[in-house]
């Protein structure tokens, strides 16, 4: 059984005031691939990404991690194979201080202290973050409150990392250090992003949305190649 694959088939997703943000969306991301999720702003990126961890379950259509349906009694198991890194890091940071926040999902995994002491230094060392774990979240810099919600899901130690626009508000270090750590993930990651450098460095393989749709799923240096395709959706 692996874990490390997700699976759309045909999903569809109206939001509750009946806009259909989703229209029919399949693909399967195996084991070890970076993808990228491109798209003009509305496309549905972020759409997409709130059901690969079922905080949004499809209206139609479903959604698989490994063998394991996306449904409301998966909800736990598919949490801990499933890290998703939000578009805004104030809607994953609420505790007092930094550490507390990183070591949240460990405490409520119940692992032991040592454990939990262990991987909230590792993963806030992973994003260059350390020197930060006393201070109190809600102070820091948009640029460092991305950095340690990162770190509260590299800290789950996920078989698949899910990122909603990791570089912005990074300055360029950061953002070096984002990637190279994106780079030394092994398993499988999907994020999206309007940073085109950045998925032509890391991403092997690109998926374009347009308006609730997938238009194309290839090779990025292909689909880069395609200008035409490229101005059709928004991306320079
Ligand atoms: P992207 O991440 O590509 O910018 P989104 O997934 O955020 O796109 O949005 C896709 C579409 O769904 C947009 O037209 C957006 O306005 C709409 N949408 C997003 N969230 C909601 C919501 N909570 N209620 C209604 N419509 C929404």
């Amino acid at each position: 059984m692996s874990h490390h694959y997700i699976k759309f088939n045909n999903v569809h997703y109206t939001y509750p005031n009946g806009y259909e943000a989703l229209k029919g969306v399949s693909f399967c991301i195996t084991h070890g691939e970076k993808v990228a999720l491109v798209g003009s702003n509305g496309a549905g990126k972020s759409t997409l990404l709130l059901h690969t961890n079922g905080l949004l379950l499809p209206t139609l259509g479903d959604v698989n991690v490994g063998d394991i349906p996306i449904v409301k009694k998966t909800l736990p198991l598919i949490r801990r194979a499933v890290g998703l890194v939000f578009q805004n890091p104030d809607d994953q940071l609420f505790m007092p201080t930094v550490e507390e926040d990183v070591a949240f999902g460990l405490v409520n995994m119940q692992l032991p202290p040592d454990e939990i002491e262990r991987r909230v230094v590792e993963s806030l060392k992973e994003v260059g973050a350390l020197s930060l774990r006393k201070r109190a979240p809600y102070q820091l810099s948009g640029g460092q409150k991305r950095s340690v919600a990162i770190a509260t899901v590299l800290s789950m130690e996920p078989d698949i990392l899910i990122m909603d626009e990791p570089s912005s508000n990074l300055d360029p270090q950061a953002r070096r250090l984002l990637m190279n750590q994106i780079e030394s993930f092994t398993h499988t990651c999907l994020i999206a992003t309007h940073d085109l450098e950045m998925v032509r460095e890391l991403c092997k393989r690109t998926i374009i949305m347009n308006d609730g749709l997938i238009v194309a799923d290839g090779e990025t240096h292909a689909l880069f190649a395609d200008k035409e395709l490229l101005e059709e959706n928004g991306l320079e």
